[in-house]
């Protein structure tokens, strides 16, 4: 009894200590760590991030670059970026070159694996042929029309081709006429011949290569011929050596074949195998490359890198962090099954991380001029402005003080509510980094609108001295006007106003649009500082108001700055209320 529990105890021992060591990892992790341990593909590991260059990457795409290359990193593996260019009418080097650029911003590197499935059109050409001489390919003289007719469905067996029993050395002929450019698109495919009766659809005798006469990127008119994608994917992860395929879950029903076709060419010593997760899909967003493409197209949109876009380009000129967009997608994880995520949890990520490094700043939206009455005209002070508080040694900078001050409209009520603790007639408040203020007299034009506030200054109460101790309840941002520069700000919001664009099929995407999505506001006021300091990439916080970043058109004489994120989630006010 004694031996049988100790037997036990050890085997508890060997799965805690497995469960331990493989504690944390996601189901995609835990499949990779068990093949190495295992010694499958020779103790191998090698992932992919196969992009079809026909767009630019989206935050969907982030979540697939983390898992591959990210996945690769973590159990010393490689990552091929590998572009998908098997439809040449779709796609352009200037998408391969945003898609480079952005992976490399997440901070995710290719080193020397840049392949092209183009650099395959020969074996996948040669495997063809081989597949057609084996009776397990034919030439189908079928529309694209009739062939879908043709399909069945889940519960029904699709029918036959009529060109399906033609013999190889006739499919052979026509494979090679259709390369030579003989027939036109669409008037013949090459199908694989499985099964029209299969319960996979994907079975039913699946395309492997159509006619398309439009020059490629990279081959030019070499090809007539281009292959589909189960027949390409699965065969260039073979030639490149992939261990771990991982796509998203829409190719779950895809396995199966690509299986099969791996089967003509792998042996037990090496074989990929496919692995899927649930893609990213995001509330407020559309994540379609179509419809971005198309909202580009349309100038909905200033382009695929315009702020308000859910693309790489677009987060990155908005002012997120790479980090940002990686803590988000730590957090949101990969399950096996399709789930809407909150915008709101990306946002969270942003402002957490522009929290600990954004330099503090003053800059005035919606300015109203304060006139100091009794502060001495010409003077001018300089006070010291914390750049972080969250970040030890970030230091200080200088900003001026003068008589004449910029303050936001809304900080100022003739006529306040009660529990109003900005600056009212009679009323006190301080002025972060100065002086208290109390407000004397407000300056009307002939309709009523207010140019100038009054106010007097107490000259003990400056930060520093003991009279700065004296309790006011409101606190705020200021820019001394004879200093300040001008400036543009793009404030940008959700681009859809509703949760769930895609899951409304009966509506046109562009109705779902949100109109305040972009406000251009002229004439803000920000401190000389943020001026002297607007190059792209820095990340401002300016006071009470937001995330700023110079946009790419900014100019030293043209300042522009993008609101990348307000300090708080104003929507889900909205929600509650
Ligand atoms: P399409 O194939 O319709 O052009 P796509 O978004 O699938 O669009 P690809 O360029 O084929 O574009 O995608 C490259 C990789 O990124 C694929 O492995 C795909 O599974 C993954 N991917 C695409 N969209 C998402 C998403 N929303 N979430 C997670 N992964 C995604
Ligand atoms: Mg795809």
């Amino acid at each position: 009894m004694a031996e049988i529990k100790s037997n036990n105890n050890q085997l508890d021992d060997a799965q805690n200590a497995e469960s331990q060591e493989t504690k944390g990892f996601n189901f995609v992790e835990e499949i990779v760590y068990n093949d190495l341990k295992d010694g499958k593909n020779g103790g191998r590991l090698n992932t992919r991030f196969p992009p079809e260059p026909n767009g630019y990457l989206h935050i969907g795409h982030a979540k697939a670059i983390c898992m591959d290359f990210g996945i690769a990193e973590k159990f010393g593996g490689t990552c091929n970026l590998r572009f998908d260019d098997t439809n040449p009418v779709k796609e352009d080097v200037e998408y391969v070159d945003s898609i480079r650029e952005d992976i490399k911003w997440l901070g995710f590197d290719w080193g020397n694996r840049e392949y092209y499935a183009s650099d395959y059109f020969p074996q996948l050409f040669d495997l063809a042929v081989r597949l057609i001489k084996e009776g397990k390919a034919y030439v189908d003289d079928q529309t694209s029309e009739e062939i879908a007719a043709q399909k069945g469905t889940p519960t029904t067996p699709g029918t036959e081709s009529p060109y399906r029993n033609r013999t190889p050395e006739e499919n052979l002929d026509l494979f090679m006429r259709m390369n030579a450019g003989e027939f036109e698109e669409g008037s013949r495919v090459l199908r694989a011949k499985i099964d029209m009766s299969s319960s996979n659809m994907h079975f039913r005798d699946p395309i492997m290569y159509r006619i398309i006469k439009h020059p490629h990127h990279r081959t030019g008119t070499k090809w007539k011929v281009y292959p589909m994608y189960d027949f390409a994917h699965g065969q260039s992860d073979y030639f490149e050596g992939v261990t771990h395929s991982i796509c998203t879950l829409e190719f779950v029903p895809h396995r199966p074949l690509y299986d099969y076709f791996v089967d003509e060419l792998a042996d037990e010593s090496y074989r990929p195998r496919q692995i899927e997760f649930n893609r990213l899909n995001l509330t407020y967003t559309v994540m379609s490359k179509r419809k971005l493409l198309q909202l580009v197209k349309e100038g909905l949109v200033a382009g695929w890198d315009d702020p308000r876009m859910p693309t790489i380009s677009g987060m990155r000129r908005r002012g997120f962090t790479p980090r940002s967009i990686r803590n988000f997608i730590d957090r949101i994880g990969y399950t096996k099954y399709e789930a809407l995520n909150s915008v709101s949890l990306l946002e969270y990520a942003v402002r957490e991380d522009l929290n600990s490094i954004a330099t503090r700043v003053m800059a005035v939206i919606n300015p109203v001029k304060v006139v100091i009455t009794n502060y001495p005209e010409g003077k001018t002070e300089t006070v010291e402005m914390e750049n972080n508080p969250e970040q030890e040694g970030s230091g200080m900078h200088q900003m001026p003080f003068s008589r004449e001050i910029y303050i936001e409209r809304e900080d100022f009520m003739e006529n306040p509510p009660k529990k109003f603790f900005r600056l009212a007639p009679g009323g006190e408040v301080r002025l972060k980094g100065a002086y208290i203020i109390k407000c004397e007299d407000v300056v009307k034009d002939a309709d009523g609108n207010i140019t100038e506030i009054h106010c007097t200054y107490d000259p003990e109460t400056r930060s520093g001295l003991p009279g700065s101790q004296r309790k006011v309840k409101g606190t705020l941002h200021w820019v001394s006007a004879a200093h300040a520069v001008d400036a543009t700000a793009r404030l940008y919001d959700r681009l859809f106003n509703v949760e769930n664009p895609a899951a409304e099929p009966d509506r046109d995407f562009r109705e779902m649009l949100n109109p305040d999505s972009l406000k251009v506001v002229k004439g803000i006021k920000v401190e000389p500082f943020v001026a002297q300091n607007a190059t792209p990439g820095t990340k401002f916080q300016f006071q009470r108001i937001g995330y700023f970043t110079p946009d790419l058109d900014s100019t030293p004489d043209n300042l522009i700055f993008n609101r990348t994120i307000a300090l708080k989630d104003s929507w889900e006010k909205e929600q509650k209320k």
